[in-house]
Formats: C-alpha cells, sequence, structure tokens
C-alpha cells in the first residue's frame, strides 16, 4: 500500500523528456539546464574546497560565510533585509526550499493560489504539503485578472506561489502587478512564496523586483533563489530561503530532517560566485538575449506560436496549426522523429490550454541551438 499523497502526482515530465531525449539521441531542448560549461573560477574553488577538505557537513542552515554573503547580495540586489544568524537557509536547490516552505508554512487543507501556466513542481509541492491549488489562469499576454485573482482568496487561502521571471511563460511581474498581489495577500493575511531562481536572466533592460521589498511584505514573504541558473550549476543543487524568523525557524526545522544540508565544499565555492563582479551579470543577460532570439527565429520558421520571453530561458510555444497532435503526442514526435525534445505544455497547466503548447529552453549553446533549428526545419507541417 502507498500513502494517498504520492497518488496525487506522477513523475516529472521535464526529466521523462529527458530520459527519452537521451534514447533518441536528440537536442534536449526539455530540461532547463546549460549544456556549456561552469565559470572557471567557480570549478576551480569547488575542487581546492574538496582538497582543503571542506567534506563534512557544514552547518545545518548553511555556511557561516555564505549566509553572510547572501544577506548582502539580497540587500543590494533585492533590497531586502535579512539577518544571516536567523533569517537565512541554504537548502539542496530551491526545489527544496520550495517544498521546505510548503511544508512548514502548510496545513492539510490550505489553500494555495498559483498562477497559471505554473512550474511543473508547484502542483506536487502542493500535493506533498497537503494544500490544495487555486489556480489563477494569466490571460494570452500573461497579464492578471484582478477579479479572478481577487476572488481566488477566502479564508482556507494561506499561500500564494509566485515565480518572477516565469518559468515556463518567460513572464517578468511589474511592480503594479506585484503591489496588487502585496495588496490582495496583505488583506487576506497570506504568505507568499517567491522562486526568484531567475532573477539576473532579464532582457531589454527589465528590472527584477523582488515582492519581499514591497511595503508590509518583508515578514509576510519566503524569498526563494539559488546558485543553479545564475552560476550554470544546476547539478550542484544550492538554493537559499530568506524569510522572517519565525518563519525561517520553521523552514529551517523541515530542512534540517529532510536533507540535513547542503553540500559543504559546493557551498564555500558559492561564497566565491557571490564575489563576482557586476559584470558578469550583464554578460550572462547578454548571452541568453542571443540564445533567445536564435529559439525564438527557429521556433517561428517552423511554424510556431511564440511570444519573445521577457525573462528566464524557456519559451512557450503554441504548436503549430496544421498538426493534428496533442501537446504529448507531438513531443514523442518532436523527440523520436525531429530530434528535438521539448516539455509537452500540460504540464504546466491545469486547463486544457496547455495542450495546444510545447516549452523549449534555450539554455544551450549557440551550435545546440543552431543544430535544434535545423532539425526544426523537418518539420513539414
Ligand atoms: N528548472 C528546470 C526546468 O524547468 C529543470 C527542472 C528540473 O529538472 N528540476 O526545466
Amino acid at each position: 500500500m502507498l500513502s494517498r499523497r504520492v497518488e496525487l502526482f506522477v513523475e516529472s515530465v521535464i526529466r521523462d523528456m529527458t530520459r527519452l531525449s537521451l534514447k533518441y539521441d536528440a537536442i534536449n531542448l526539455a530540461q532547463g539546464f546549460p549544456d556549456f560549461p561552469a565559470p572557471e573560477e567557480l570549478k576551480r574553488t569547488a575542487a581546492s574546497a574538496i582538497m582543503e577538505d571542506y567534506n563534512q557537513y557544514s552547518i545545518t542552515w548553511g555556511a557561516k560565510d555564505l549566509r553572510a554573503e547572501i544577506s548582502q547580495k539580497a540587500r543590494k540586489y533585492n533590497h531586502i533585509e535579512y539577518d544571516p544568524e536567523s533569517e537565512i537557509t541554504v537548502t539542496c536547490g530551491s526545489t527544496e526550499a520550495m517544498m521546505a516552505s510548503m511544508l512548514a508554512l502548510i496545513n492539510e487543507g490550505d489553500e494555495v493560489v498559483v498562477f497559471e501556466p505554473f512550474y511543473e513542481n508547484y502542483g506536487p509541492d502542493a500535493a506533498v504539503s497537503g494544500a490544495v491549488p487555486r489556480f489563477v489562469p494569466l490571460d494570452d499576454d500573461y497579464g492578471i485578472d484582478e477579479d479572478a485573482l481577487a476572488s481566488a482568496f477566502n479564508k482556507k487561502t494561506r499561500a500564494l506561489i509566485l515565480n518572477t521571471p516565469n518559468n515556463p511563460s518567460g513572464k517578468v511581474f511589474t511592480k503594479g502587478e506585484l503591489k496588487l498581489i502585496a495588496d490582495l495577500c496583505i488583506d487576506n493575511d497570506v504568505i507568499v512564496v517567491t522562486d526568484e531562481i531567475y532573477e539576473h536572466i532579464l532582457y531589454d533592460d527589465r528590472k527584477h523586483i523582488s515582492i519581499a521589498s514591497l511595503d508590509g511584505m518583508g515578514d509576510r514573504t519566503i524569498t526563494i533563489s539559488g546558485f543553479s541558473k545564475t552560476y550554470s550549476v544546476t547539478g550542484w543543487r544550492i538554493g537559499y530561503a530568506l524569510a522572517e524568523k519565525n518563519l525561517t525557524s520553521a523552514v529551517r526545522k523541515v530542512h534540517d530532517f529532510l536533507t540535513v544540508g547542503a553540500p559543504a565544499p559546493l557551498q564555500h565555492a558559492c561564497v566565491a560566485a557571490l564575489r563576482f563582479p557586476d559584470s558578469y551579470y550583464e554578460e550572462l543577460a547578454r548571452m541568453y538575449d542571443g540564445k533567445r532570439k536564435l529559439l525564438y527565429n527557429a521556433l517561428t520558421k517552423a511554424g510556431f506560436g511564440c511570444q519573445m520571453p521577457e525573462g528566464a530561458y524557456y519559451i512557450l510555444a503554441d504548436i503549430p496549426e496544421g498538426v493534428d497532435m496533442d501537446d504529448m503526442d507531438f513531443a514523442r514526435y518532436m523527440v523520436s522523429k525531429v530530434g528535438v525534445a521539448a516539455v509537452p505544455g500540460s504540464s504546466f497547466y491545469r486547463s486544457k490550454k496547455g495542450r495546444h503548447k510545447l516549452r523549449f529552453t534555450f539554455s544551450k549553446k549557440d551550435e545546440t541551438l543552431m543544430e535544434a533549428a535545423r532539425r526544426l526545419e523537418r518539420l513539414n507541417v
């Protein structure tokens, strides 16, 4: 007999597509991870940390010097103040930070507001923590319907999950939108759990705004981010959660018994990452901007309907007209016959809207994207 909780969700479709991609030797534009090297200095620091014997548990909440650097970064970049001693928790990726936050906040039956489309994990996060997700669909341009959002709140609402810049849509929430969300959360005494893992991947001069920096939100927000995307080290599994001390002590308790702590030598290297100059982040955004345009052009040429993402490194595209397959069948066709793997849109929607979409990542070398473009030309629709 298995638990009811595991019946509520399926294995990750994103990672399933990676396995299919390997099977068919396809180009993996499904799972969002770079196929190019991580920064040299980071790799050297990590390797020497192991040789210098940073090989035992670090403090459960995260190495002290790393928490100090994260606190400074949060002040400078996110305009939020959190005490490294009592308000910062280093986790095994932002995935663990999100799950630990949900487990710390939710009682069985509490409701959680989630915008649709949403990142695949938030469904299982809700299921495991016992939350009932209340999906609020964004419009076709990913704008918020204020009435729909307001009516999603009720006495059972405990939290709202935000993700900006957004995976899969590429939406970057504006200050006005964040203010609207903040006001509703304050009025309804709701905590925001915000996943800001793509905070440095923004285009066309957009600025990242952390909802915790808005008036009245510092004490009712758990801000989650990590090193995977900004420093191209998705396999290191280092993330963190920032929250006022009562929330943090609950998150820390869960984290302690879930994983004890994040990998010690890699935490050591992450200190060096946070000391990179501003030019590193400018170059990162510039690099992804080029890749964004490359993939957008390739998909458009192949007949997909696309919007230019405002941030993050995905394009959520409409399946070309004339294709007589749903997202699952078409994704299987693409990986096995065209040689390009993507994620079926239904992974990101509760409604049927996702069945006409595929998500592609452009977190790949230009040559990988160009080869994908060549293969996409084979799509005869
Ligand atoms: N965040 C990445 C994506 O959306 C990787 C997902 C994962 O495998 N954890 O593709």
